[in-house]
């Protein structure tokens, strides 16, 4: 008996869990990424509980997507200098020899450097590769994106991992990339969980709407 309520406890737990994790999520993917800060810095313990569910949805997938990328450092010189725009717990900079700037909202690893990734400590035109691994979350896309491109080298490298679902328009999308200062390098769409995108800065991000800039939220279902 006590052990039947027990794991019916356990039960409840997990959907409570799962439906905190997909209330935040939806508040991550349709807020500012200002919002966003604003609301871990609030509750830092609605973070730890999002990347619980975070780290248990990417479980279920074939392939981490930062593993990719990991790979595609692995190939490329060790004295790169990157920047990992929403790191979370740093598996990237763990993974490679390369200097990497990791910027979360909250530290999960003491590598982090806590800020809103549209405004990152770092100096103008300073990093050879920008990432963005499942991490282009906030509705400010194209502040976030004028972000990475202000700390980039030109002909820097910018990777952007992201869920497949999430892409409404894939070809306005990589145009209006080219609106803010970024050449397609590489398009992979093999996985079907999430496409793999390569830019090379061509310049500063010109001014001006780029409406083919959305994606959408990213919205995970109840299990
Ligand atoms: N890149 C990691 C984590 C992806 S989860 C990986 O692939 O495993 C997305 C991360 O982006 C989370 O850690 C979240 O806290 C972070 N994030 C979301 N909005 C942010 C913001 N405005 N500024 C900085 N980090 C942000």
């Amino acid at each position: 008996r006590s052990g039947r309520s027990a794991a019916l406890r356990a039960r409840m737990e997990e959907r409570l869990l799962g439906a905190r994790f997909r209330y935040l999520n939806q508040q991550l993917y349709t807020g500012s990424s200002q919002d966003a800060a604003r609301l871990f810095r609030a509750d830092p313990a609605a973070f730890h509980l999002y990347h619980r569910g975070f780290e248990r949805q990417v479980r279920r997938w074939p392939e981490r997507p930062v593993q990719r990328i990991v790979r595609y450092l692995r190939r490329r010189p060790a004295s790169l200098v990157v920047a990992d725009f929403g790191c979370g717990d740093c598996t990237l900079a763990a993974s490679v020899k390369n200097q990497v700037h990791c910027f979360d909202l909250v530290p999960l690893s003491p590598r982090v450097t806590v800020c809103d990734m549209a405004k990152v400590p770092l100096a103008a035109e300073s990093v050879d590769v920008a990432v963005f691994c499942l991490a282009l979350m906030g509705t400010n896309l194209q502040e976030i994106l004028g972000e990475a491109n202000r700390v980039l080298k030109l002909g820097g490298t910018l990777m952007v991992a992201e869920v497949a679902s999430r892409f409404e328009d894939t070809r306005a999308f990589l145009k209006a990339m080219t609106q803010l200062g970024f050449r397609t390098v590489s398009k992979d769409f093999s996985s079907s969980y999430f496409y793999l995108l390569e830019f090379a800065k061509t310049g500063p991000a010109r001014p001006g709407p780029a409406p083919g800039l959305r994606l959408r939220p990213c919205l995970y279902k109840r299990r």
